[in-house]
């Protein structure tokens, strides 16, 4: 089984519903058709205009860029996962950084959000990485591993195939600095082995995506490492062209 090849766009708080519309027909025209998985992940609003207009084209999908660890009820302001699903889309994103960091998500609300993603058959993207200082007194394998253990030990081998991953290394988000292929390639590797030693063959072979400051110009020799099945991209996916190239860097 060969492992899938995805360009995920994280558009976060950005675009007016008719810039979204008009961003997302022109990444209709421009994104060729082919066997890489493009996923949308937009703010809530658009969640369903976004799912009506990629109606008919298989090599895309619509993803929301959270959602609540509650099923139902009294939680105002939160969107849940069924929610999201009603509205055609596919795909969550859990644990990017930003939310862990802004919004204080701890490991044991993670995991509460994943399972109600699965129970509303959403596929999870969930998001791990180092913070700059944690890199630099050399302790980043020990944090991502740990994010892990933490959150996916609370999952059984039957989820597996509805989970990606995405290693974000945080310091390379939204900052222009990108990791190296060499930095992003050990890191993968050590994800995929601890997904092995978790789940199994079956773990192995989790798409895991590279994200951070990663363009039109860096994919490519990120994609080339043998462990990174694609990108999480923020700033480079507002740029339908952009998009498109990173679309086409496999
Ligand atoms: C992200 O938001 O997940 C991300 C990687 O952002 P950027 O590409 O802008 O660094």
């Amino acid at each position: 089984m060969s492992r899938k090849k995805i360009a995920a766009a994280n558009w976060k708080m950005n675009l007016s519903y008719t810039e979204a519309s008009t961003l997302l027909d022109q990444l209709l025209e421009v994104c060729p058709t082919n066997a890489i998985n493009k996923i949308i992940c937009a703010p809530f609003p658009y969640l369903h205009l976004c799912s009506e207009k990629i109606a008919g084209r298989i090599d895309f999908s619509v993803g929301a860029q959270d959602c609540s660890a509650h099923a139902k009820g009294a939680y105002t302001g939160e969107t849940s996962a069924a929610m999201i699903t009603s509205c055609g889309a596919s795909y969550v994103i859990v644990g990017h950084s930003e939310r862990r960091t802004y919004h204080r998500e701890s490991s044991e609300h993670l995991l509460g959000k994943i399972h109600q993603a699965f129970s509303a058959n959403l596929n999870v993207i969930f998001c791990i990485g180092e913070v700059l200082a944690q890199r630099k007194a050399g302790e980043h394998k020990d944090v991502v591993v740990n994010q892990l253990l933490e959150v996916l030990s609370g999952l059984g081998k039957e989820h597996i195939s509805k989970l990606t991953l995405a290693y974000e290394p945080v310091w390379a988000i939204g900052t222009g600095e990108t990791a190296t292929p060499e930095q992003a390639q050990e890191m993968h590797a050590i994800i995929r082995n601890q997904m092995n030693a978790m789940f199994g063959d079956e773990g192995g072979q989790v798409a895991i995506l590279y994200g951070g400051s990663c363009n039109a110009k860096n994919a490519k020799e990120l994609f080339a490492c043998n462990d990174v099945d694609g990108g999480l991209i923020g700033g480079a996916s507002l740029i339908a062209d952009d998009f498109a190239t990173i679309t086409t860097s496999f």
